[in-house]
């Protein structure tokens, strides 16, 4: 009979695991109270300026066939071989965690047919990524990014636009980065470098000194040799030949005229001939903003870029050119001057306290005539003492408290304290809007 009964009761109350307390998966964050005003102040400022500049905002799906990332990404890159979460859905197909935006913006372009949109599309995406990467300050397996991309344009002005809204971004965000340029070539020119290179690292000396990973790059995707992080493999990069010096004509001019351009804007850049970016997708025109370092650390990527003129093709659609640029959002909060985001903070207008249970229901009723009224109202309904009220009230930089108490409520009024000079006067409860409305119409 007792064992009946315990059972019964197993049943209805569901079992608590022992053990340790939950912890996050490695690699994951989480964006904890009073950090959102940063991650929106960044959110907003670039859906302001990249709207002003033509950019719509667009999304895709977290999840997308594996073979997307295979077939653009590329095989060899360490996004697909070391970095991708897939897993094979009951269906038996093969999905991906998406690893980058591009591919998927891609897709869409295709899908929905916007070549048939006037050209060139411009597009501002944002969302979580998923990357299986070693977790350092800065790297996180899922990260946040903002993109950027322009459809149809084949010209040097699109990666202009690109960097000119990435130097007017940085700006408005008071982070003070440098911008690294290269060039790829193109199927043409980058050919003859790459056997060049490879004639390079191939040579005793310098293939005895590459890590285990570069001698299988050296194979695979030689390019990738430039932009290793191991020291050895570094310092044999700078003395590799430079892509710069076999670019063919056409792909040598469109250079020259971005660099023009940005000459002709005043935007200062880096010419780096060993920014390669770690997928296949590229062409020509290649950026990246980075943090220089005071250490002999390598400088820290904020955002990167570049054309990808074949990739639309290659993924079934018409030929297109395009090129698009990312924006790392928690590298971007390392630096973010903390001045910008608190004077982009909306200071509310009002804080209403109160004092036992009648005021309470009073105010509660004051704050939504209030805030139709086009007042930014704050408040404390949860916290009795007036001290603590008046504390969060100055926590908040309000310039004005309207303080209701059992007194106030029987008279008819309402306390007005003014938070800065500490000077209280009392006013009549029916007339408090339109003299918050005029008082504020003074002070704003
Ligand atoms: P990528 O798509 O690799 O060009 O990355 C674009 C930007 O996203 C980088 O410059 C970083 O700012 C950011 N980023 C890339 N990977 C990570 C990561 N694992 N964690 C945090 N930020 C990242």
């Amino acid at each position: 009979m007792t064992k009946k009964h315990d059972k019964l009761v197993d049943l209805v109350t569901p079992s608590r695991p022992t053990g340790p307390i939950a912890h996050r998966v490695k690699g994951m964050k989480d964006i904890q109270p009073g950090a959102y005003p940063a991650w929106e102040f960044l959110l907003q400022s670039a859906g302001r300026l990249a709207r002003l500049r033509g950019f719509e905002r667009i999304d895709t799906p977290v999840l997308e066939s594996y073979s997307l990332y295979e077939r653009s990404s590329g095989r060899t890159s360490d996004i697909v071989t070391k970095e991708m979460y897939s897993f094979l859905d009951k269906s038996g197909e093969r999905l991906a965690l998406r690893p980058e935006a591009t591919p998927g913006i891609v897709r869409a372009y295709i899908e929905h047919g916007w070549f048939n949109l006037p050209q060139p599309v411009k597009t501002l995406w944002y969302g979580p990524l998923f990357r299986r990467d070693k977790p350092q300050l800065g790297r996180y397996r899922q990260h946040y990014q903002l993109n950027f991309d322009i459809f149809g344009e084949p010209g040097p002005l699109a990666e202009v636009e690109l960097i000119f809204l990435i130097h007017e971004l940085l700006n408005d965000w008071g982070i003070e980065a440098q911008i690294d340029i290269n060039s790829l070539g193109c199927v043409d020119c980058r050919p003859n470098y790459i056997n060049e290179l490879v004639k390079y690292y191939k040579e005793k000396k310098h293939r005895e000194q590459l890590c285990p990973d570069c001698r299988k790059r050296l194979i695979k995707n030689p390019l990738r040799l430039l932009d290793c992080k191991e020291p050895a493999c570094e310092a044999l990069a700078q003395g590799a030949p430079q892509l710069i010096d076999f670019l063919c004509e056409p792909c040598k001019q469109h250079l020259v005229k971005v660099l023009e351009f940005l000459d002709n804007l005043g935007i200062q850049y880096n010419l780096n001939s060993q920014l390669v970016r770690g997928l296949d997708y590229y062409n020509r025109t290649v950026f990246e903003v980075v943090m220089p370092s005071e250490s002999a650390q390598r400088p820290l990527a904020l955002g990167g870029g570049g054309r990808y003129d074949q990739l639309i093709e290659s993924l079934g659609g018409r030929p297109t050119p395009a090129c698009g640029f990312a924006l790392g959002m928690e590298r971007l909060l390392l630096y973010l001057d903390p001045h910008k985001v608190e004077v982009s903070q909306t200071r509310p207008d009002v804080f209403l306290a109160q004092l036992g249970d009648g005021p309470r229901l009073k105010s509660l009723q004051l704050f939504e005539e209030l805030r139709q009224a086009g007042l930014t109202v704050h408040q404390a309904f949860t916290k009795n003492s007036l001290k603590s009220q008046l504390a969060l009230a100055n926590q908040l930089k309000v310039k004005y408290a309207l303080i209701i108490g059992q007194k106030e409520l029987l008279d008819g009024t309402i306390l007005l304290r003014d938070m800065e000079s500490g000077s209280q006067e009392v006013l009549d409860l029916k007339r408090v809007k339109s003299i918050m409305l005029k008082r504020l119409a003074k002070t704003k």
